[in-house]
């Protein structure tokens, strides 16, 4: 869906919290940024030389992921959807999988696992567990006050 400019670290977490793939690094290899723009991923970029080299971007003139936020949302909408957020690994931005009961109790803390035990998420990739709690809390209040 989106590819991240190495200066959008957060914007892409947050894109990521509210389920869309998007590709982020903290640094490009040459070439790399374009192979995702041709993947058909849309460019977010708050770089004026980056721009130069796209025909279709969506430019990040803003310093506060709120109003990046609001800048992707007011070009294409946004999900409010929150059975869409938290579906993605935050740090490799891998869609997430349910997990087996027993895989689930061995790996996580046993309150978690007694709470939430339809609840625990893998990421396929990086094998790190995902369940609600108290950290998604606040990230979900956060959207919530930024109008999503
Ligand atoms: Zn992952």
């Amino acid at each position: 869906m989106f590819v991240a400019d190495s200066m959008l670290g957060k914007l892409a977490r947050y894109l990521r919290i509210m389920g869309y793939d998007t590709a982020y690094q903290s640094s490009y290899p040459d070439k790399r940024l374009s192979e995702l723009v041709m993947e058909g991923r849309i460019l977010l970029t708050r770089n004026q030389k980056t721009v130069r080299l796209y025909s279709d971007f969506i430019f990040i003139d803003c310093d506060l992921v709120k109003d990046q936020l609001k800048v992707v949302d007011s070009t294409l909408k946004l999900t409010r959807n929150q059975r869409d957020w938290f579906t993605r690994c935050l740090t490799c931005n891998s869609a997430l999988s349910k997990v087996d009961t027993e895989v689930a109790r061995e790996n996580v803390p046993d309150f978690v696992f007694f709470k939430y035990p339809e609840r625990i998420l893998l990421c396929p990739t990086c094998k790190r567990f995902y369940w609600p709690g108290t950290h998604r809390e606040r990230m979900v209040e956060r959207l919530k006050d930024w109008g999503f």
